[in-house]
């Protein structure tokens, strides 16, 4: 091999700690972004280029390079500066580069094929539409606080280098109203915008929204029910240009668009963001840098900041508005605690709940009931030794689910049939304990026959169609009884809903998460959003047994932005994001907890070794559901006031990790920034 020979480093999908090289054919150039098929052992894979350069080692060097065997691609699929936002995603995660690049693209370009040429037409750009495009009429105008907050963004819009900006706004304060304001004027110019939501399927209102205002304008929705084909399409008619609005969930982030003028997050603090598995990134946080290097505006839109983000726009690193009315001058809902302790629960419900929603019906409106968990019941035991139904691959019990008759793993899914009598002392009256949303539905369907009860959540809306049906129901305005899980926390507006009760937060005051208080404060405040959307008040039970929790009173009386204060300053004491950073390493074993355990106390006993100060290590400790699907679970945190620490740390682990005994008999990752413990 000559010296001044091309090569090119290329990332496949595995989990490599680098990217490879490969050499090139003699005068032979591939741009970045061009997939290729490589040589791995006896396999040949699909590998991306990112880039070549020239070989500098000495020819007589023992190590030939293998060539690549063919290219894919004529043209680059992202484009240089996607390709740079993935090599920084893969640096801040310290996830495999060729993971972080193939999981951003969709399932069709990761085969080692080359596209259909229906589909190498639409690589090229898209012609330059005259910006004839009419901008769209609105249907109504836009009430004072709309207008000022519309005018203020556009106005920070314009710097160079513009901030993010935090649209803290009520639900139902046409938040949604003013990200099509602001994307109007820019997609008639020829820009493009991206619009990030958490799922799509439950807020199909949106998706509406959008093509109804943007009319003929070409729109691409990437969400999980599309074909790979069809997500292939969507993707490169954004990657042309052609598509001048991109809607999606967490993944749509890696879409390619070469206009790209404008980022909008909805619901910026929802935790369905954050990826939970493979390469965990954060949608919101990655798209923030993607704004930030192609220095375009970013919208973060949200009722309930998450605890960061409100953080950052105090510290001024974000602009901050709030928007406090819902057009139309509906009052925003009346909230109440319910103390549950002095009264025996019909259907979960105190009297004065039951109360509240017979009045409801009777004036001819709908009331929801808020259960955050499904099934029956969460438990099945025998009273007379003590049984109770557990997961035989998990530590946890099962769910009873009624009308299926059926034992269920809520964490693995694991189905068995109901026991006809105890297994242990064969009593054959098995009792549960506590109750889901059947249960409810099943109580409040006997204590108000005459109404119909709605129920929606996982288990009711898993066909095709029958969320939608249900909602349909709904916003038909017959009085009814609604229940239902946090599917229908998020985004739905009903009209004629005027009550909402909570159920069942004790749990989360009582969680030791420090990020459960959080958690419900949003869900919380979400959940009443749903009440009084129209021209009726709204009013809101909330039944716990620890009524004079300080916080929820915090909340309560003075609404989510001092509630949330008071959790930064705690947080502050505790040196607890955003005010320290954490990773989380996870091992898992098939054989014993004890290997997960050691094998993390080995990780940790790394890094003592080494001069990576200012980090501090928590753990190994099992995890908080310690064995699932079959696998022992452990974890080690990992703290630091600074960032930059906790990084260095994280290289030397990987750097070293090859070294750790018992390596390959467990799974473990890294999660950086992690949300779920
Ligand atoms: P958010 O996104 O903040 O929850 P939306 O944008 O969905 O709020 O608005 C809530 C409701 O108010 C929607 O039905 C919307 O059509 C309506 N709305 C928004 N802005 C106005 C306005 N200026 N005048 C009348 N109705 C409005
Ligand atoms: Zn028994
Ligand atoms: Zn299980």
């Amino acid at each position: 091999m000559n010296q001044n020979h091309l090569v090119a480093q290329i990332a496949i999908p595995r989990p490599l700690p680098s990217l490879l090289t490969y050499s090139l054919p003699d005068g032979q150039t591939l741009a970045p972004g061009i997939r290729t098929v490589v040589p791995l052992g006896k396999q040949q894979v699909v590998g991306m280029v990112i880039k070549t350069e020239t070989w500098e080692e000495p020819t007589d060097n023992a190590f030939a390079l293998k060539p690549i065997t063919a290219t894919l691609d004529q043209l680059p699929l992202p484009d240089t500066h996607l390709l740079e936002l993935l090599q920084w995603a893969t640096r801040y995660y310290h996830h495999p580069p060729g993971e972080v690049i193939f999981n951003a693209l969709p399932v069709a370009l990761r085969k080692p094929k080359p596209l259909s040429s229906r589909m190498q037409k639409l690589l090229l750009p898209a012609a330059q539409k005259p910006t004839a495009i009419a901008v769209p009429e609105s249907v109504f105008p836009l009430t004072n606080e709309q207008e000022q907050c519309l005018l203020s963004i556009q106005q920070w819009n314009q710097h160079k280098k513009p901030y993010p900006v935090l649209l803290h706004g009520i639900t139902g304060s046409g938040k949604t109203e003013i990200y099509l304001r602001l994307i109007a004027p820019l997609v008639t110019a020829g820009q493009q915008a991206l619009v990030i939501v958490p799922e799509i399927g439950l807020t199909p209102q949106l998706l509406l929204r959008f093509r109804q205002f943007f009319g003929t304008l070409p729109l691409v929705c990437l969400h999980s029910g599309l074909s790979d084909g069809e997500r292939l399409q969507a993707w490169l008619q954004a990657r042309s240009g052609q598509a001048r609005i991109i809607i999606g969930t967490r993944s749509a982030i890696f879409t390619p668009a070469p206009q790209l003028g404008l980022i909008v997050i909805d619901e910026e603090h929802d935790t369905s963001l954050k990826q939970q598995e493979g390469f965990r990134y954060h949608g919101r946080d990655l798209a923030i840098k993607r704004a930030q290097m192609l220095g375009i505006p970013i919208i973060l839109g949200s009722a309930t900041p998450a605890l960061e983000t409100l953080y950052n726009a105090q510290a001024g690193r974000f602009h901050y508005i709030r928007l406090n009315q819902r057009p139309g001058a509906t009052l925003t809902p009346e909230l109440q605690i319910q103390d549950t302790r002095p009264f025996e629960l019909q259907a979960g419900l105190t009297p004065a709940s039951l109360q509240a929603i017979r009045q409801t019906l009777a004036r001819g409106e709908q009331a929801m009931v808020f259960l955050n968990r499904r099934g029956f019941a969460p438990a099945l035991f025998c009273p007379a030794c003590g049984w109770q139904a557990s997961c035989k691959h998990c530590s946890v019990n099962m769910t009873w689910h009624a009308r299926r008759n059926k034992l269920v793993c809520h964490h693995c899914g694991a189905e068995q049939a109901t026991p006809a009598q105890c297994p242990t002392c064969h009593n054959p009256k098995l009792t549960t304990q506590g109750q889901g949303t059947e249960r409810l539905e099943l109580s409040l369907q006997s204590t108000f026959p005459e109404f119909q009860v709605v129920r929606i959540d996982r288990d009711t809306t898993s066909r095709k169609g029958e969320l939608e049906d249900k909602l349909a129901t709904v916003r038909g305005n017959e009085p009814l009884i609604l229940v239902g899980t946090q599917m229908l926390a998020k985004g739905h507006d009903f009209p004629n809903l005027t009550l909402v009760v909570i159920l069942d937060i004790d749990h989360s005051l009582l969680s030791t998460d420090y990020r459960a208080l959080e958690r419900l404060g949003q869900l919380l405040v979400q959940v009443a959003g749903r009440a009084g959307r129209a021209q009726k008040p709204g009013k809101v039970i909330l039944q716990t047994s620890q009524p004079d929790n300080p916080l929820l009173h915090q909340l309560i009386g003075h609404g989510y932005t001092p509630f949330a204060r008071q959790l930064l300053e705690d947080r502050k004491r505790w040196h607890f994001p955003p005010f320290g950073h954490q990773a989380l390493i996870r091992a898992s074993s098939t054989a014993s907890m004890e290997k997960a355990l050691q094998f993390l106390e080995r990780v940790s006993q790394l890094l003592t070794g080494t001069d990576v100060s200012g980090v501090q290590r928590l753990g190994p400790i099992p995890a908080p559901v310690e064995k699932r699907a079959n696998r022992y679970r452990a974890q080690l945190l990992l703290t630091s006031r600074q960032r930059a620490r906790l990084h260095t740390a994280l290289q030397h682990l990987l750097h070293a990790e090859g070294n750790i005994p018992g390596r390959s008999s467990v799974r473990w990752s890294v999660d950086v920034d992690p949300i779920d413990f």
